[in-house]
């Protein structure tokens, strides 16, 4: 059983879908519109994304690219084209694998059980940090603050996670740019900007800092609050 996201525009098909899901006990919430999905994957984050690619908003490449800007979810393509050049594609592009329409509510299920059992493999080796009331489970991407869900981009969540995982050290933009951003050369302005949105989100300021702390021409640090 897990928590389902279908985005799916077609009614009928999405009720079918809502109910050969529901019969093999998983949660499901749905999305008629690309840019409902992405609401509803930061919101309820799911387990699975089901995505048709037949979007009246954006076209399925797009859709899949902004889910990928704020989730590593593993997401099923559904298409009605089985083109072999556009499956590569959107495999290339970040889905974990596709079902062509029309497929069986069995077909669905089934495929979705597989890509839990690989996200479950791929958890068993990953681990909870946790730095004071600072929780990160990484298998699950998700932060919690003293209980609470912290809505994270994923660029927040993976220097979130890099930086709670070496409480108390300080930590250089070199090594962000390499380590979080995968990039040899970020726009100074980027790290800062995005260290300060991390900020708020943990409600603090730079001049009350509480985990995350700034040091002035090195980097920053994230530490429990003594
Ligand atoms: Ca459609």
């Amino acid at each position: 059983m897990a928590r389902v996201l279908i985005v799916e525009d077609d009614p009928h098909v999405r009720s079918a879908m809502v109910a050969e899901l529901t019969r093999w006990s998983h949660a499901v919430r749905t999305a008629g519109t690309a840019l409902d999905g992405i609401r509803e994957v930061s919101h309820h984050p799911p387990e699975v994304i089901v995505l048709d690619l037949g979007l009246p908003d954006l076209d399925g490449g797009q859709a899949l690219q902004m889910i990928r800007a704020v989730s590593a979810t593993p997401v099923l393509v559904a298409t009605a084209r089985d083109e072999e050049a556009e499956i590569i594609r959107l495999l290339n592009a970040g889905a974990d694998d596709y079902v062509v329409k029309p497929f069986s509510g069995e077909l669905l299920a089934a495929r979705i059980a597989a890509l839990l059992r690989r996200a479950g493999q791929g958890s068993a080796q990953a681990s909870v940090i946790a730095v004071g009331g600072l929780v990160i489970d990484l298998a699950r991407r998700e932060a919690l603050l003293d209980g609470q869900r912290l809505e994270l981009s994923r660029r927040e969540f993976d220097l979130l996670a890099y930086l709670a995982a070496r409480p108390g050290a300080v930590v250089s933009r070199r090594e962000l740019l390499t380590e979080v951003w995968h990039q040899a050369y970020v726009d100074d302005q980027t790290i800062d900007v995005h260290v300060s949105w991390l900020r708020r989100k943990l409600g603090e300021t730079a001049a009350r800092p509480r985990y995350l702390h700034t040091v002035r021409g090195v980097g920053v640090l994230l530490d429990a609050p003594r």
